[in-house]
């Protein structure tokens, strides 16, 4: 039989699913010493998974943190095996979050839309605030409601909806329906994490 090892075997040892090789030595101290390295000097941080209401613990691994004049970079991230929820599982998005971390298609500044226009443009985040706020101020004068057709006070705003996104934490919610309420907002929705 021949000792060279075939494309499938190969493969084999590559993915360090072999105890001992047909190279005829053990590749899996090797597997497992790379695996390690790769993390073998991070910052292991906990978190929670952003994408949907399951809120899978999950471990980001940064590099950097601790060094002057270094931007701390994420290099990996897992999902956390002590938490109760997942017990280190996590699905296609969830694991695909070291991409969305890094993408650099990711939006890092608001842009807008102008009516009748068809593209978007960046703007600052203190014109963001200000048309934001102006939009909200004309909107909620225009259809505050104070009291109903049967003379009830009712103190609504019927004018504005607002929605929040899975990625929104407990804490932005809780603020998000804190303003909408203050304003009389009552078509309100959010994906408030767990
Ligand atoms: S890993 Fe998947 S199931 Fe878990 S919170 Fe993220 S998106 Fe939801």
């Amino acid at each position: 039989m021949s000792t060279h090892p075939t494309r499938r075997t190969f493969l084999k040892i590559g993915a360090g699913g072999m105890a001992v090789s047909v190279l005829g030595f053990d590749l899996q101290a090797a597997c497992a010493q790379a695996r390690t390295l790769k993390i073998a000097r991070t910052t292991e941080t906990r978190s929670t998974c952003p994408y949907c209401s399951v809120s899978c613990g999950v471990i980001i691994h940064t590099i950097g943190d601790k060094a002057k004049n270094v931007t701390p970079q994420v290099v990996h991230v897992e999902g956390d095996p002590d938490h109760p929820i997942n017990r280190g599982t996590l699905c296609p998005k969830g694991s695909s979050l070291y991409h969305d971390i890094l993408n650099d298609r990711r939006l890092l500044k608001p842009q807008v839309r102008r009516p009748g226009s068809d593209h978007w443009e960046d703007i600052s985040w203190e014109k963001a605030y200000s048309e934001i706020a102006r939009h909200v101020k004309k909107t909620r004068d225009e259809t505050f409601v104070e009291k109903d057709k049967d003379g009830r006070t009712v103190n609504r705003c019927e004018g504005i909806a607002f929605t929040g996104g899975c990625t929104d934490t407990n804490e932005f919610n809780y603020l998000a329906v804190k303003a909408m309420r203050s304003l009389g907002v009552c078509y309100l929705e959010n994906q408030a994490r767990l």
